[in-house]
């Protein structure tokens, strides 16, 4: 039987009933690698004691206290933290419970900022094509994907997409890859002449595609053109790293690896690593300033925003980042892994690219090497190979995205950061085992 609205009401789904390590058990007792992390949220695995500890010290002591009447300790802590890390003046931290909360709350807070400052007319954003924000209205309008846009269309604000830098299927191969990333950071200079600087809020974008495209990282030099474009056009710039973020590409903020300031990053998937629901943004003190100087707050909240008990997980998961060495090791195992899935589909027919940072890889999967042209939508690709693996033992995140109109495939691993070499080589043999058993036959059969 299928429910319309949940997906886990669907009858065919296993039952998880436990989690260890790196691995989800059924209830026959079947175990799953976790090669996504679900979406690239599990970063310290399943099960982790010290999480678990601090989850149930935290519930005895004071499960909730509105953030109206009270803050804690420990969200003054995990702030000081997240703010210590985050490049340039990033030092205002506001908790929610998700992704989508947080990118709402930070496309809301750019335009409150403006208003303080008597900008009004300043009522839009920009955001590439390649990106996911979230589900909820605004966080869907200045996201990309256009499958998950369209019955919404109607009711969505106005947004401008410009292109992702996105080489594998952008570059030509008569210019450098420098030369590719000014050319694609320029196109956010062109579009904010045609519809007037003077109209624009921010630019939002993904330092690393996730959901849409597939661990997709820009071009050096790509990031720093674009925050000049916004400081010569004064406009803000969000960086979404909801699923980018918190460590999985080998530094807590994946921005750090840019060399580039944000106005505000979103943060949740990692920050809770799946032992809780949050989420943050993250605010610059001009931001702040602005605000607290002008009408004095932030006009917006939610009930379970900053909640306690999921501020006492996520302190525990980004102390266990330092007291297990993990980010380090995030490059390291990162590093490991993009090799042995080269190695492994380096001469396979259809895997155009191996791609990624970290613990954040992925594999596009093409109909033809040369044209890069994708599976049609009707192969059901994505649904076809996330069952081969999930048989297999296998949780890894296959999605389609479009590409200039055209149906693109990849597949998504962010393992947890606790994988050990072994596991990477169970990773990588099952993955491949997935992947050539469901593109072969789709060939076979005619239906690419
Ligand atoms: N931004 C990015 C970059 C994401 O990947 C996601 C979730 N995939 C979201 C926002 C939305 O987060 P959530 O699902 O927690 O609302």
């Amino acid at each position: 039987m299928h429910h319309i609205f949940q997906r886990h009401c669907h009858s065919e789904l296993p039952i998880a009933v436990k989690g260890e390590g790196v691995y989800i058990y059924d209830q026959t007792g079947k175990s799953y690698l976790d090669a996504s992390g679900g979406a690239a949220v599990s970063c310290l695995g399943h099960s982790h004691p010290v999480v678990r500890a601090a989850l149930h010290q935290q519930i005895d002591q004071l499960a909730y206290a509105h953030t109206g009447f009270f803050n804690t300790e420990k969200a003054i802590e995990l702030s000081e933290k997240l703010t210590h890390a985050a490049p340039g003046d990033l030092n205002h931290v506001y908790f929610l419970t998700g992704g989508s909360e947080a990118v709402e709350s930070a496309l809301k807070l750019a335009r409150q900022y403006f208003v303080e400052k008597g900008e009004l007319q300043r009522s839009q954003f920009i955001s590439r094509k390649q990106s996911y924000h979230g589900n909820t209205l605004g966080a869907l309008a200045v996201g990309g994907n256009e499958l998950r846009r369209k019955p919404f269309a109607p009711l969505l604000m106005p947004t401008e997409h410009i292109s992702a830098c996105f080489a594998y299927h952008g570059k030509d191969a008569s210019e450098s890859a420098f030369d590719y990333g000014q050319r694609m950071a320029n196109e956010l200079e062109t579009r904010l002449l045609e519809v007037g600087p003077e109209t624009v809020i921010a630019f939002i974008a993904e330092p690393v595609v996730g959901a849409t495209a597939g661990a997709v990282t820009a071009e050096e030099g790509y990031f720093k053109r674009i925050r000049e474009i916004c400081d010569q056009y004064g406009i803000l710039l969000i960086l979404d790293e909801v699923m980018c973020g918190m460590g999985r590409t080998g530094t807590l903020f994946a921005h750090e690896q840019e060399d580039i300031q944000a106005d505000i990053v979103t943060i949740a998937k990692g920050l809770g690593a799946g032992y809780q629901p949050i989420g943050a943004m993250i605010a610059s003190s001009e931001i702040h300033n602005t605000i607290s100087q002008g009408s004095g707050f932030f006009q917006h909240g939610h009930t379970y925003m900053g909640h306690a008990t999921a501020i006492a997980g996520a302190l525990a998961v980004i102390n266990a980042f330092e007291q297990e060495a993990l980010l380090p090791r995030v490059q390291q195992a990162g590093e490991i892994l993009q090799n042995r899935l080269s190695e492994c589909f380096k001469n396979h027919p259809f895997v155009g690219d191996v791609r990624g940072r970290g613990l954040f890889r992925a594999l596009e999967i093409v109909a033809d090497r040369d044209s890069k042209k994708p599976f049609s939508a009707c192969s059901k690709l994505d649904s076809q190979i996330k069952a081969k693996a999930m048989e297999l033992g296998l949780i890894c995140y296959p999605m389609s995205g479009t590409i200039d109109g055209k149906n693109g495939h990849h597949v998504l691993l962010a393992p947890p950061f606790i994988i050990s070499d072994a596991q990477i080589d169970e990773l990588t043999e099952k993955l491949f085992h997935s992947v050539d058993t469901i593109t072969q036959t789709l060939f076979k059969e005619g239906r690419y």
